[in-house]
């Protein structure tokens, strides 16, 4: 067991760090005051490889690992916590088209998919199916043509200003076997977009709901088989999980560093906040947390390359943990600011606002407790 990073880990953490520093953090600020999508960012981002990082080289993507994906996400995470996220979604579009898409939809879509010139949404959340994903009831009924999807998405990252989507939607009986994923131009008549949702934080990107009016699809827009949906969904959401809790760590860990400076340079009571053992202390158990932290979203990234049975539920451990440890630090390094941590003149404020829907999205905590105590009943308390 090697925790040590290796020499291409390390040379594409620095290469991520770079575009952090260089084309993330200084727009960070600006981006999230003006709600602005920074998409000609995102298209660098392409051109460096950031969107299709574990996309199959087969289908152009990088084809690295979980494990350096989550490497490299920390990294991004730490200069723009909102653009790093929906990097990650688009990420896992990619990821679900390049695997799963007919030949001739891959070809179609993966290269401006990965090159950035598309940008991809997640649609499987509904108004009366969130936490129940397998309850949804968008429909997608067989014609001649292929398929008539009708129904409504909510808060659908990206929507409205992406070019494709990869939705779920229902070809059969009730639950999740009777639920297809489709990829589909986000274009195609019938799609209609919602309000921008004025949102706490991951103001970088929009969120917006979808209605599907009798938007024709063909069969070529099909993932896999009829009935495979659901079981696509969750095998994104795996990967989408360790993204997730990867911009938690990489956003605390922004946070800390940052505070770590300003106990040093602030004074009071004739000496540095430093000096004091009780922000000492407080300093020593968030380094502590955010260590464990990120050992675990590593060891859940390396359980899915490894294609563990228990992959699933170290997923739910490291997204439940990290997301929970990562606001955790956002807060008190925020605390650690004062007056000032709560002020828009320091960034602290947003990184505490921006972790925050991670401890919502892609299946909330509560969620990833229902997995993980799933998994402990089976085993009948054998060790994980
Ligand atoms: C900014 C943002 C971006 C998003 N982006 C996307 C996206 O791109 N694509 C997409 O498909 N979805 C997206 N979502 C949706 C997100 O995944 C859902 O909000 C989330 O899964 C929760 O669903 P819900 O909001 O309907 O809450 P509900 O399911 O109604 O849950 C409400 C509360 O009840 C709890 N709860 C529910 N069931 C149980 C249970 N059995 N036991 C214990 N507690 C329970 C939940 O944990 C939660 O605290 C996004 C959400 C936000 C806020």
């Amino acid at each position: 067991m090697d925790f040590e990073l290796n020499a291409d880990q390390k040379a594409f953490a620095d290469t991520a760090a770079q575009f952090a520093r260089d084309s993330l953090a200084p727009n960070a600020a600006q981006w999230d005051e003006q709600q602005q999508f920074p998409k000609q960012v995102l298209r660098e981002a392409g051109e460096l490889g950031f969107l299709s990082l574990y996309t199959p080289e087969s289908r152009g993507g990088l084809g690295l690992s979980r494990l350096d994906a989550s490497i490299i996400f920390e990294q991004l995470a730490m200069g723009c916590t909102s653009t790093t996220a929906f990097m990650t979604i688009h990420n896992m579009v990619t990821w679900m088209v390049a695997s799963f898409a007919t030949e001739s939809a891959a070809a179609h879509f993966c290269p401006k998919l990965i090159s950035g010139e598309w940008l991809g949404s997640y649609c499987l959340t509904e108004p009366n199916a969130g936490s129940d994903a397998a309850a949804l009831t968008t429909t997608a009924t067989k014609n001649d043509m292929g398929y008539l999807v009708n129904g409504n998405k909510v808060f659908i990252s990206g929507a409205g200003e992406t070019d494709v989507l990869v939705v779920m939607a229902r070809t059969g009986g009730e639950g999740a076997k009777g639920v297809s994923a489709f990829v589909i131009p986000a274009d195609t008549p019938g799609i209609r977009y919602g309000r921008k949702e004025p949102k706490m934080g991951w103001n970088s990107q929009p969120t917006r709901s979808i209605s599907f009016d009798n938007v024709q699809v063909s069969h070529d827009n099909l993932l896999g088989e009829e009935g495979q949906g659901f079981v696509f969904a969750m095998k994104g959401l795996d990967g989408g999980r360790i993204n997730i809790a990867t911009c938690s760590v990489g956003t605390a860990q922004q946070a800390l560093n940052e505070a770590l400076a300003y106990v040093q340079q602030r004074s009071q009571f004739g000496q540095s906040l430093s000096t004091f053992q009780a922000i000492q202390f407080k300093l020593a158990d968030l380094a502590t947390e955010l260590v464990a932290a990120r050992g675990l979203v590593r060891m859940a990234a390396s359980k899915l390359d490894n294609q563990d049975r228990d992959a699933t539920t170290y997923c739910a451990m490291a997204k439940r943990f990290a997301t929970d440890v990562g606001f955790r630090v956002c807060d008190q390094s925020l605390q650690l600011f004062g007056g000032y941590g709560y002020i828009k003149e320091y960034p602290m404020e947003r990184y505490f606002r921006d972790v925050r829907v991670h401890q919502i999205l892609e299946g909330t905590n509560e969620i990833m407790r229902l997995i993980i105590a799933r998994r402990l009943l089976e085993e009948g308390g054998k060790q994980l």
